[in-house]
């Protein structure tokens, strides 16, 4: 439904408006990507401090693989905005950025993958197999809370 309306919109207005509009539109997507993960990870933290009988979450220690595409300052800003009003609110994000790396199924090797390159020409450093598999990078782990 959204690409149909863009697709309408886009034949209606120039190309600069349009880039524009698409920027608008690509920022609103990553916004809600940041705004639901925020949502469940705010539920978890009540759920555990309610459960641990707290009153207060000061901070949250958060591992998060780099291939979850997490903006570290939008999950902040969406954390304080979802939290004012319960038992963490104003309580700071501590994140550790896991990097991605695979593992070679052949030879059990591994090896840091820069993601930026692409993957279509992926090959084990040790053995040249293909046999690969995502082994870290994918994270998204509340390693502990900070209470007062
Ligand atoms: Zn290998």
């Amino acid at each position: 439904m959204c690409f149909l309306a863009f697709a309408l919109v886009r034949a209606w207005f120039p190309k600069n408006f349009m880039t524009v509009i698409a920027y608008i539109y690509l920022e609103k997507v990553l916004r809600m990507h940041e705004l639901s993960v925020t949502k469940s990870l705010l539920q978890l933290v009540i759920r555990h401090a309610e459960v641990s009988k707290v009153n207060r979450v000061v901070g949250v220690h958060l591992e998060i693989g780099e291939m979850r595409d997490i903006v570290e300052d939008l999950l902040q800003k969406c954390f304080l905005y979802l939290a004012r009003g319960t038992i963490a609110e104003g309580a700071v994000l501590k994140i550790n950025v896991i990097p991605l790396t695979c593992i070679c199924h052949t030879c059990n090797e591994v090896f840091p993958v820069d993601s930026r390159k692409g993957f279509e020409h992926l090959s084990c450093p040790k053995c040249r197999g293909f046999n690969l598999a995502p082994y870290t990078g994918q994270e998204f782990i509340v390693k502990a809370i900070d209470v007062l």
